[in-house]
């Protein structure tokens, strides 16, 4: 359903709308959480969305078995919590549920079907031209909530175009329904790898995940407590390489090596690893159990994809049935901001948490910090009071200015 109409939307259809509040790219968790932040503050802004709904990686690129990987009380946004009855790791559809609860809290209607192509910085004007297909939006605050995983990545093998059967990136598989009894490659070996290899198990089916480097594999929980939990109370008191040290212990007593079943660990620690490089440990709920027992294989690099399956460095050559490219996603704010230098040229800010959601101009920045919810709350909370302490700066401005005239 569109967002009722209001007094700007006439001018909008027209082509051309000067937005009198901040516009936010996206309407995921980032995008609404600075909404409702800035309405706390006062400040109306108006949120564009290229999809049909809110949170659409959630609802339209994300598996049906998938459950929030952290602890609810990590993944909340500010000023509304979890329903209270919401089990510790919500399900999808209740994160969903959650999200549109939220928006309707806050009253946030995005405008959905707006695909911002072009956003750039007009020193003359002191605004941002924000230009979507059919409209340009004019204002002197853009907030880019796009996300890190706006886009999948695509690697390349060769082969891959050759290869006969089905091949699909993580974001459009729903579940193992359609692969009972297949034999089916899955590329990649994060969480995503991990819980679809997972799924396709409870099919019937014979998944086969790469895994082409190294990888830490965390319990998601233990003896009942979140091992991330975990992780962030015991850094507040000891240092970061001595909790790596402790949660590698932890690791091998309740899951075993993982080294001896082709799952290498990294030579850094899982929490210097996420801080260095934004890799993310994989949070076990159950797939090293089936890799254990043989029921997930796990193959090392493929060198080739062949029509009928692949060739792996190991010199081994199987058939498979369908290909599931567990490769990742990426952001795509380097293909449509231009002019600004606070992104790498893979859409990532340069300045790291916490210091990369302000850039210059009333740029801002919410959901690029590799922290999950929890770096987005942080985010929406500081840029809503910036922008309300700005707008309140050029009230009083304009009041003494007028003021003065008298
Ligand atoms: C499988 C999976 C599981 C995850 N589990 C967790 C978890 O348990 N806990 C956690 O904290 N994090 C988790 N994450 C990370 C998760 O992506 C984020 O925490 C959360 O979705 C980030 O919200 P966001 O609003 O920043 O980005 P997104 O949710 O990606 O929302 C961005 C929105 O921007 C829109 N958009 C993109 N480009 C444009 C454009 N050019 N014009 C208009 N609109 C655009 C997109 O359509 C999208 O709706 C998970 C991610 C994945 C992929």
């Amino acid at each position: 359903m569109p967002p009722p109409l209001n007094d700007a939307d006439d001018t909008a259809r027209a082509g051309c709308m000067l937005v009198p509040g901040p516009v936010i790219v996206g309407a995921g968790p980032s995008g609404l959480a600075v909404a409702a932040c800035l309405k706390i503050n006062s400040v109306s802004s108006l949120v564009l969305e290229r999809g049909s709904c809110l949170a659409s990686l959630w609802q339209d690129r994300t598996y049906d078995r998938l459950k929030l990987h952290l602890p609810k009380h990590f993944c909340q946004l500010p000023f509304l919590d979890f329903p209270p009855n919401f089990p510790t790791y919500p399900t999808r559809d209740q994160f969903v549920a959650y999200v549109e609860s939220y928006a309707r809290h806050f009253s946030i209607g995005p405008r959905f079907g707006q695909t911002v192509a072009r956003a750039e910085f007009d020193p003359a004007a002191r605004l941002w031209r924000v230009q979507s297909q059919d409209c340009l939006y004019l204002t002197r605050f853009l907030v880019v909530a796009s996300g890190e995983n706006a886009e999948p990545v695509i690697p390349e093998i060769a082969g891959l175009d050759a290869f006969a059967g089905p091949v699909i990136h993580t974001c459009a598989y729903k579940s193992g329904l359609g692969f009972r009894g297949q034999r089916v490659l899955v590329l990649g070996c994060g969480n995503s790898g991990m819980e679809v290899s997972l799924d396709l198990c409870r099919y019937n089916a014979i998944p086969h995940m790469v895994v082409r480097n190294s990888v830490h594999i965390l319990p998601r929980d233990v003896f009942g407590i979140s091992t991330f939990a975990l992780a962030m109370a015991l850094l507040k008191w000891l240092p970061l390489r001595l909790v790596d040290k402790l949660l590698l212990v932890m690791a091998t007593l309740v899951l075993g090596q993982t080294t001896g079943f082709g799952l290498p660990r990294p030579k850094i620690g899982p929490i210097g690893l996420k801080n260095a490089t934004g890799k993310t440990p994989v949070l076990d709920v159950g797939a090293f159990a089936l890799i254990k027992s043989g029921k997930i294989k796990v193959m090392k690099s493929v060198r080739e994809i062949t029509k009928r399956g692949a060739k792996f460095m190991d010199g081994q050559e199987k058939e498979f049935d369908s290909i599931i490219l567990a490769t990742g996603y990426k952001s795509n704010v380097a293909s449509w901001l231009k002019g600004s230098d606070f992104f790498t040229e893979e859409g990532m800010p340069k300045a790291s948490f916490p210091n990369g959601w302000r850039g210059n101009d009333g740029l801002y920045v919410a959901g690029f910090t590799r922290q999950g919810i929890l770096g987005t709350s942080s985010d929406a909370l500081k840029i809503a009071a910036d922008i309300a302490h700005k707008l309140r700066l050029t009230k009083g401005c304009k009041s003494s200015t007028r003021k003065s005239r008298y």
